[in-house]
């Protein structure tokens, strides 16, 4: 029998709901069944399959408020921030469904050499059979279906599996495309670590947003598998405030990059070098606005800014941050208190890099803040990391921003912006270091990633019934062979003809 597992509500710890944890043997008939169905699914071929996804946008659009009552009953954010995950769901899917039969088409490379003269070659992609989708609680309906819509597109099946802490929104949304009449392509299987394990054991590849940690043992067991996979990981986002910075503007974009979701985004921003000219004057802005930021949750209300943690383990690892801050000599401007699992919006000054604050992942609403004498000063620190997911600078000198975005170890870089780089979809969102492995979205590659290049090479049928290099061997075939090579190969004229 299936054991359940309750869904709780971070805020006041109320039951929203329960889910089966699926153990191996009912993972492995949902992946059966979704490899039974995927052929007949890329033969439809990509204008089709766009159609579907248009329709299942729409789905989205008319559930949306239903989906984001459970999404915030489920993680206790705002209102506001609970309407986040679907627009940027249905900008990718309009993105894709209009490029995918584009980014998917056959290629006919040139030929490179008198050697293939003979041949036409063909690159189709076929995708994988079926992608698993395995993704963390602090998006759950974004994380979800930002990497579902381009695998479906691409004519994979796709199984998600959601955080045993948020599943409820996710497998709302995944009930839609049955709703829809849509071919049986796309199934949710709910469960804590051990069903994303068997996920990772049945599927062809694999797409994981969450810890390092996890994200490690998941690489391990797809390498047996020998099987790819992609993973969206932890970060320690550094922000760069240059002393020619709209000062405004920077602190305003370090408030909500650094609190919004309750910090917990793998992109939050987690530390900020400010150059000593403007450092007081930032430090004022920045407590002021933290401030006035409403800590609480209130369902579908606009009274607060900032909710809860998603769980209790996150509660430690904040408290456990400040702690260790606060022994090694740093100050709280503002906030630094837990009740239950809310968490103040806090902002630490005289930090450094001895302090886990600066270089472990908090993911909680945090912002030390650290003078530096000067951009290189800057650089050099933002690079003292194990993580490089992305960094953001301020300047308005953009052109220079642009020469030190060059020299930061990191995936991406937002100049004057936080995040921007996530919505921009034709670029590719990797994480460095500790932070990942492959990309998602960078245009063509978004899609592409979910498929295998086949080379499908075709002599014409004029050639001869054999070929130099085939039976029998002799010794005029070979010199023949050899004085090819040294004709069309060498460089220079000497070895062509002797
Ligand atoms: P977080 O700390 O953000 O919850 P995790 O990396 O622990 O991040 O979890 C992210 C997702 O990975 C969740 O859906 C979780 O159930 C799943 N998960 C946890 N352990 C494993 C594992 N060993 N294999 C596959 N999935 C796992």
């Amino acid at each position: 029998m299936t054991s359940m597992i309750d869904v709780t509500s971070p805020a006041d710890g109320r039951r929203v709901g329960q889910i089966g944890s699926q153990l191996r043997d009912s993972v492995s008939d949902v992946v059966a069944s979704l490899r039974g169905s995927q052929p007949a699914w890329e033969g439809i071929g990509p204008h089709d399959r766009a159609g579907w996804l248009r329709r299942y946008r729409d789905w989205l659009l008319d559930n949306h408020d239903r989906l984001c009552g459970l999404l915030q009953a489920e993680t206790g954010k705002p209102w506001t921030e609970a309407n986040l995950d679907l627009p940027y769901v249905v900008d990718v899917t309009n993105y894709y469904a209009k490029n995918a039969a584009r980014f998917l088409a056959d290629q006919r490379p040139a030929r490179h050499s008198l050697l293939t003269i003979t041949k036409r070659q063909l690159v189709t992609r076929r995708a994988y059979p079926v992608v698993g989708v395995i993704t963390p609680w602090n998006f759950p309906l974004g994380l979800t279906l930002i990497d579902a819509v381009p695998a479906l597109l691409a004519g994979a099946s796709v199984v998600v599996k959601p955080s045993e802490f948020t599943p409820l929104a996710t497998r709302a949304a995944v009930d839609g495309w049955t709703e829809i009449g849509a071919p049986p392509v796309f199934a949710c299987v709910t469960g804590a670590g051990e069903t994303g394990a068997a996920v990772v054991d049945e599927v062809d590849y694999v797409q994981f947003t969450g810890s390092t940690r996890t994200g490690k043992a998941i690489a391990k067991s797809a390498a047996t598998r020998l099987i790819p996979c992609s993973l969206e990981l932890g970060g320690k986002d550094a922000m760069l405030v240059l002393a020619d910075a709209d000062l405004p503007r920077a602190a305003n974009a370090a408030v909500w990059g650094g609190i919004a979701n309750a910090g917990q985004m793998c992109t939050s921003v987690e530390r900020v070098y400010v150059e000593a000219s403007v450092y007081d004057e930032f430090v004022n802005l920045v407590t002021d606005r933290v401030r006035a930021l409403r800590l609480g949750s209130d369902a579908t209300g606009y009274r607060y800014d900032v909710g809860p943690l998603a769980t209790s383990t996150q509660v430690d690892i904040v408290r456990r941050h400040v702690a260790d801050a606060l022994e090694r000599g740093a100050r709280v401007l503002v906030g630094g208190q837990n009740s239950g699992q809310f968490f103040e919006p806090t902002v630490l000054v005289d930090v450094d890099h001895s302090m886990l604050c600066m270089t472990e992942e908090t993911f909680g609403p945090t912002l030390p803040i650290m003078r530096v004498a000067d951009v290189d000063e800057a650089v050099q620190l933002a690079n003292d990391s194990a993580y490089g997911l992305s960094a953001t600078i301020f300047s308005r000198d953009t052109r220079r921003a642009e020469e030190v975005a060059r020299l930061l170890q990191s995936g991406a870089v937002n100049i004057n912006d936080v995040f921007s780089n996530l919505f921009a979809l034709p670029v590719p969102q990797s994480g460095w270091k500790q932070s990942g492995m492959g990309a998602r979205n960078g245009g063509v590659y978004g899609i592409q990633k979910f498929t295998r290049p086949q080379a499908i090479v075709t002599s014409r049928l004029m050639t001869p019934r054999s070929e130099l290099t085939w039976y029998p061997y002799t010794a005029s075939r070979t010199a023949v062979l050899r004085r090819a090579a040294r004709l069309l190969g060498a460089g220079d004229l000497r070895r062509k003809l002797f």
